[in-house]
Parts: structure tokens; C-alpha cells; sequence
């Protein structure tokens, strides 16, 4: 290899020698992967077909001193870094043009302690990682929806699945956080170790460092669950009937229902194919018989589509939807959080759902409250919690011809739902980097400056910055 051409922090190009590059081999125990390599395009490939980014190296560590020796180099030659978990962020950020990517795809070992009903992650792995390991001892983080996202991105920025109205955001469960920072040192952040960090950590994204092993708190759950799984005509009557049973569930019920268009898939009767239709999904955190006795009255609202709700390992729960997100999609999602589900925002919704432009869309309700509002301020930045529902909009498409069309419906969607809008706003959803300036504020409301007195702690420079990126600020001195 002769030299490489690489983006500086400042964003211009600069040049490293191979020999640097050798150096840096040597001090892995993972590999540094450049253009050259044979392995290039399949370590490069990210989850959304949107961004075909090409960065001129990728470091996949093997372990924390891979990750420290990674940060070390970056800082040395003034270098740009992407952080890469599971590479399942919307907007990209797991990759960047001729930037540096510190890779943590491998590292992705999940041990259990059944004693102390803990686990430890690391900050790679998938969330099927942890859903085996965990399960193998009958419990469970409560972490996300679909089995292939990364731990590192979900929980940084929160975590919703099927188990959050029980126990709450992935990141509520969090106990320890062992972490890179932006000098290359490897430190621990607790309740009782680095409290500002550690608080900052519980929703404040990955600007702080890089989590090579998350610590989480477990509970008890499975092998069986009941999982309801109802496909319904689109219908304002059943959305009222859902609202309805969503202001008396109880926490042990997550429900997500959702609108779209029922695929052409032999699961569903061939008449329906390509009719818009509204399901209805919830796991009980519970025993499977209360389940689904708590369960039943979801799958009785006149007759369904098809109706797939049964109990199920929660293993397989956490796959239902695995096959709806192929890698190499192209994806574009936003989020609001709503003050109510009124009649009007039914309407909407409903109206919103007939004209996307691709079969593959949905506009998901998710419920919220239980435990995910009873965490305060001062556990976690993401506040405020009060919303009842989190609506997701996601523009699911194959044809790159279609983008336009694809991204104008979703940010035609959030303009018509703005008016039935509560304050806040979830950060593991928006489609672009540059779109996470403007909801910064809204995530984390008065948090914000706090957030940016720890940053300007851990991270001055603003080195770790391709993210949903706080600006590091120093506390004012009030003088006397
Ligand atoms: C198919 C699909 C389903 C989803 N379902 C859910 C869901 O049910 N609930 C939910 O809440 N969200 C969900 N999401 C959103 C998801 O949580 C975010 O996209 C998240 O960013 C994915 O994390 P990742 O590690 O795969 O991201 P990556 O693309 O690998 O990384 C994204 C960013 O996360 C940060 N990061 C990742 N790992 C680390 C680490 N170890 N240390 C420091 N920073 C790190 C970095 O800032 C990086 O830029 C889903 C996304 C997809 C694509």
C-alpha cells in the first residue's frame, strides 16, 4: 500500500503513510481494513441501501485495547471517526466518507450472571445476542424490536421494544458502562463512578466515548410469552377501540399497532394484497395464560385480515419483524410524540397511510407511559416522558428512483401531525444527520446544558461528533 488519503477532524483531505498504517496493524488484535482489501465491500456495507459511504479505513477491534489503540491513532493524525455498532442507524452514522471508522462488530459477547441477574454486553452486539444468552436463564433486557440492531446505538439513545411499559428504556436499565474516551483511556461510569457521565450516558447518545461493555440489570421473563399479532382492515373504529384499551392496559402490555399495505406474502389471503390494513401487536410481560386472557379482547374487533397472535418464545417474539427490514432497503424514518391519540389524529393517520408511496411503509403507534414515565431528570436526559404515544413514520422502499417521493411523504407526515404533537422527541429514529440539530433541543429540553457541561468534560474537542452531536460547553463561573 502506498499512502492513503484520509478526512481530517476539520474535514480536509490529509495523507497517512503505509507505514503508519502497519504500526497501527501491529497494535491490534483485530485488523485495520482499507480500500485495497479483499473484505473492503463487505466491511463498508451499513444497513440503509441509502448511504453508500466509502471510508478509507476500517478498524474492526477485537477488544478494548483495539478500540483504545483505535482512538489513539485518530487523535494522533488529527483523523475524523465513525462509530459502528450494529450499523442500524437510520441516518447512517455508522460509516463516513474517507473518514476513519472504529468497527466494534465483533466484539460482540454477551456474559449472564444468573446470581445477580446482570449481564454484560459488548458494544457491538446485536440485541439477538442478548436475547439468547439472557434467555437461556429465563430473563431479559428490555431492548428493541427487531433482532439484528446494535446495543450500542439502541441504548445510548434510549431503547423501546416489547417489554418497555414493564421495565422501561433499554438505557433505564442500565448499571455500569465501561467506556473509551476521546483520549483513548478506558474508564468505568456508574451511579457511584463518573455519576455525570454515567447519567449522561442513559440517553445522551454516543457522544461521550465509545461503550465497549454495558452492564444491565435483568428481569425475569419466558421461555413462552403471549404475543398478539392481529391484522385488521384499516379502520377508525378500531383504532377508537384500541385507544380505548390502551387507557386501561396494564404495564405489562407494550403495544405497537400500526398501518400499511398487506403484503403479497401466501401468509395472507390473496384478495387482500396491497389493501391498506391496521394490526395490532402487544407482548404481556408476564405469564403466557394471563397473557392471553389480557390479550384476548385485541384480536376480537370484527373479523381480522388474518390473525397471527400465539405464544411464543420471547426469542422468537424479538424476530417477528426481522424479515419486514432487509439490509440494503432504503430507509427513511421520523418520530413524533403525541399529547393524545384523538379522533383527528386518527383521521390523519389513516389518510396519511393510503398515500405512501411504497407498499413497504408503515406508521407504527407505540404505546408509552408505565415505566418509561416514572424516570426523573435526574437519572436520565431524555425528558420529558409524559408522552402517551410515540408515533413512528417509516418510508420503506427498493427503488433509489422513488427517494424523493419517499422522504416528502414522511416529511409531509410529521408537518400534519405537528398540531397533535407533545414536547420531546426520540433520537433513534431521524433519517439524516443533519436533521438531528434541530430536534436536539426538543429530546432532551432543559437537560440540554447539562449534557453540554459533560461533553466539554469528556470530550472538548468535539471528537466523537458524527452523531446526533451535542455541542461540548463549559459551565458558566458566576463570580462574586
Ligand atoms: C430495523 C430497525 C429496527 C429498530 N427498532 C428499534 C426499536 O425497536 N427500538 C428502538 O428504540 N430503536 C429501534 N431502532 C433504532 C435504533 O435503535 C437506532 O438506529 C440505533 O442507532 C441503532 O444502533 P446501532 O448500534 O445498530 O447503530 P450504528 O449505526 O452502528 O451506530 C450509530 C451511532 O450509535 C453510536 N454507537 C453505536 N454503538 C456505540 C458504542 N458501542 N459506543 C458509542 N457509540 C456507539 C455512534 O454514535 C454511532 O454513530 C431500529 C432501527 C432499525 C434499523
Amino acid at each position: 500500500m502506498k499512502t492513503l488519503e484520509v478526512i481530517n477532524s476539520s474535514e480536509n483531505k490529509t495523507t497517512i503513510s503505509a507505514e503508519e498504517i502497519d504500526k497501527l496493524q501491529y497494535l491490534l488484535n483485530g485488523s485495520s481494513i482499507c480500500a485495497e482489501d479483499a473484505n473492503y465491500d463487505e466491511a463498508r456495507q451499513i444497513w440503509n441501501g441509502m448511504f453508500d459511504k466509502r471510508p478509507a479505513i476500517i478498524v474492526r477491534c477485537a477488544n478494548a485495547t483495539d478500540v483504545m489503540n483505535a482512538v489513539r491513532f485518530a487523535r494522533e493524525h488529527n483523523l475524523l471517526v465513525a462509530v459502528r455498532g450494529g450499523a442500524h442507524n437510520v441516518a447512517g452514522l455508522a460509516s463516513y466518507d474517507d473518514g476513519l471508522v472504529i468497527d466494534l462488530s465483533q466484539m460482540r459477547a454477551v456474559t449472564v450472571d444468573p446470581q445477580t441477574r446482570t449481564a454484560k454486553v459488548e458494544g457491538g452486539a446485536q440485541l439477538g445476542d442478548i436475547d439468547r444468552a439472557t434467555q437461556a436463564y429465563g430473563l431479559v433486557v428490555p431492548i428493541g424490536v427487531v433482532s439484528e440492531t446494535g446495543i450500542g446505538g439502541l441504548t445510548l439513545n434510549g431503547g423501546v421494544g416489547w417489554l418497555r411499559r414493564k421495565w422501561g428504556m433499554t438505557c433505564d436499565n442500565l448499571i455500569s458502562v465501561e467506556l473509551v474516551t476521546a483520549e483513548g483511556e478506558l474508564i468505568t461510569a456508574s451511579k457511584t463512578e463518573n455519576q455525570d457521565l454515567f447519567w449522561a450516558l442513559r440517553g445522551g447518545g454516543g457522544n461521550f466515548g465509545i461503550v465497549t461493555a454495558f452492564e444491565f440489570e435483568l428481569h425475569p421473563l419466558g421461555p413462552e410469552v403471549m404475543f398478539c399479532f392481529t391484522f385488521y382492515p384499516d379502520s377508525k373504529d378500531i383504532m377508537q377501540k384500541f385507544r380505548e384499551y390502551a387507557q386501561n392496559q396494564p404495564e405489562e402490555v407494550s403495544a405497537l399497532s400500526f398501518t400499511g399495505a398487506v403484503p403479497e406474502d401466501e401468509n395472507f389471503p390473496q384478495e387482500w394484497w396491497h389493501q391498506p390494513f391496521y394490526a395490532v401487536a402487544a407482548c404481556y410481560a408476564g405469564s403466557a395464560e394471563e397473557g392471553e386472557r389480557v390479550l384476548q379482547p385485541l384480536r376480537e374487533w370484527g373479523q381480522p385480515i388474518v390473525d397471527f397472535s400465539d405464544r411464543l418464545a420471547f426469542t422468537e417474539v424479538q424476530k417477528v419483524l426481522d424479515a419486514d427490514y432487509p439490509k440494503g432497503r432504503n430507509y427513511y424514518w421520523k418520530s413524533v410524540y403525541l399529547k393524545e391519540l384523538s379522533d383527528e389524529t386518527m383521521d390523519t393517520l389513516l389518510a396519511l397511510n393510503r398515500k405512501a408511496p411504497s407498499h413497504h411503509s408503515t406508521i407504527d403507534i407505540w404505546t408509552m407511559g408505565g415505566a418509561l414515565s416514572r424516570v426523573s431528570p435526574d437519572e436520565s436526559p431524555l425528558a420529558p416522558r409524559e408522552a402517551p404515544y410515540m408515533i413512528g413514520i417509516e418510508a420503506n422502499w427498493d427503488d433509489p428512483a422513488d427517494s424523493d417521493r419517499n422522504i416528502t411523504w414522511v416529511r409531509e407526515c410529521v408537518t400534519r401531525l405537528e398540531k397533535f404533537s407533545a414536547p420531546g422527541n426520540y433520537l433513534n429514529f431521524p433519517g439524516f444527520l443533519e436533521e438531528g440539530d434541530e430536534l436536539i433541543k426538543d429530546a432532551y429540553g432543559k437537560n440540554l446544558k447539562r449534557l453540554a457541561q459533560v461533553k466539554q468534560q469528556y470530550d472538548p474537542d468535539n471528537f466523537f461528533r458524527l452523531n446526533q452531536n451535542i455541542k461540548p460547553k463549559k459551565a458558566m463561573v458566576v463570580q462574586k
